[in-house]
């Protein structure tokens, strides 16, 4: 039965968990363990699929019979069991590795347009912005500004977002900027787009990864809410939502609401997010091991 258990943990934890967890509203108050929590349930999707696929085989050759335990159909079972949980890992290290190779190129040459067409007049008196990142204005009267993250890591902004942004809250919109390079939020963000693209298409949903996408955006304005102050991130949002933005709507909704969790809820958080993985290994995959592994004649 623990195949079956694990399938259906699998399938809960990669459809109607994620489902309920994107529309709550909690998560938005403490960030950082929300996403904690989120990386733990797709730990806990993947390993459920595989440990599924592990002991399919097994359980089947053991509801069968002591005789069929012994020689070549338990050769047999337990190399459609290692194929089956080798092609679920390889397809998600696949997609990883692809996923990897094609972002960095793209962002290689991203570096190198912004670099080509910043306004080097406007980014001087800027100034510098951290020990590595250099700063680059763009030609555009929509206000906007992003990160490219890596080893030569660039922050830019439009010359609409440098006329429309006070000092304050260009200050926060580079800290927010900073923030994401700092703590490589793009790693984060990178793994769950692997895992929703190695999904198969009709389990596959969107909504771990945008919502991880805009708690990791939230993360982001709290570090500059604390470097500057909250009216100057509101501020500065203020400016982006007009661009019409509902994930910016959203965020200014809750940097004027100050909505920040208490230490509770994140405790909490992380606590659900370790049990998520842990349980079910408990619950699980430790009853089936002391069963098949005797069964088998590995342990008596
Ligand atoms: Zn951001």
């Amino acid at each position: 039965m623990a195949s079956v258990w694990l399938a259906v943990l699998a399938l809960v934890l990669a459809g109607p968990v994620p489902s309920v967890l994107a529309r709550a509203h909690w998560p938005q108050r403490v960030p950082r363990a929300a996403i904690v929590l989120w990386q733990a349930i797709a730990l806990a999707a993947v390993l459920a699929a595989v440990g599924s696929a592990l002991a399919a085989p097994e359980e089947l050759l053991r509801a069968l019979g002591p005789e069929e335990r012994r020689g070549t159909p338990m050769v047999v079972a337990v190399a459609v069991a290692a194929t089956l949980a080798g092609l679920i890992v390889l397809r998600l290290l696949g997609v990883l590795v692809m996923l990897a190779v094609r972002t960095r190129r793209r962002r290689s040459r991203h570096r190198d347009m912004v670099d080509l067409l910043d306004r080097a007049e406007r980014s001087a008196a800027v100034g510098g912005i951290g020990a590595k990142t250099v700063l680059r204005v763009l030609d555009g009267a929509v206000p906007f500004a992003y990160c490219l993250p890596g080893r030569a890591p660039r922050v830019v902004v439009t010359d609409g977002a440098l006329d429309t942004l006070d000092d304050e809250e260009l200050r926060a919109v580079l800290a927010h900027e900073q923030a994401h390079l700092d703590a490589r939020h793009d790693l984060v963000r990178e793994g769950f787009v692997a895992l929703h693209q190695a999904f198969p298409v009709l389990v596959r949903s969107r909504q771990a990864r945008d919502a991880v996408g805009l708690l990791l955006e939230m993360l982001a304005d709290d570090a500059g809410r604390a470097r500057c102050s909250d009216a100057a991130m509101a501020g500065a949002l203020e400016a982006f939502v007009a661009t019409g933005d509902t994930e910016v709507a959203a965020r200014l909704e809750r940097v004027r609401a100050r909505r920040c969790g208490g230490r509770a809820l994140a405790t909490g958080t992380y606590l659900v997010a370790a049990a998520v993985v842990v349980v079910p290994t408990v619950a699980v995959v430790i009853p089936w091991l002391s069963a098949a592994l005797p069964a088998a004649g590995l342990l008596r």
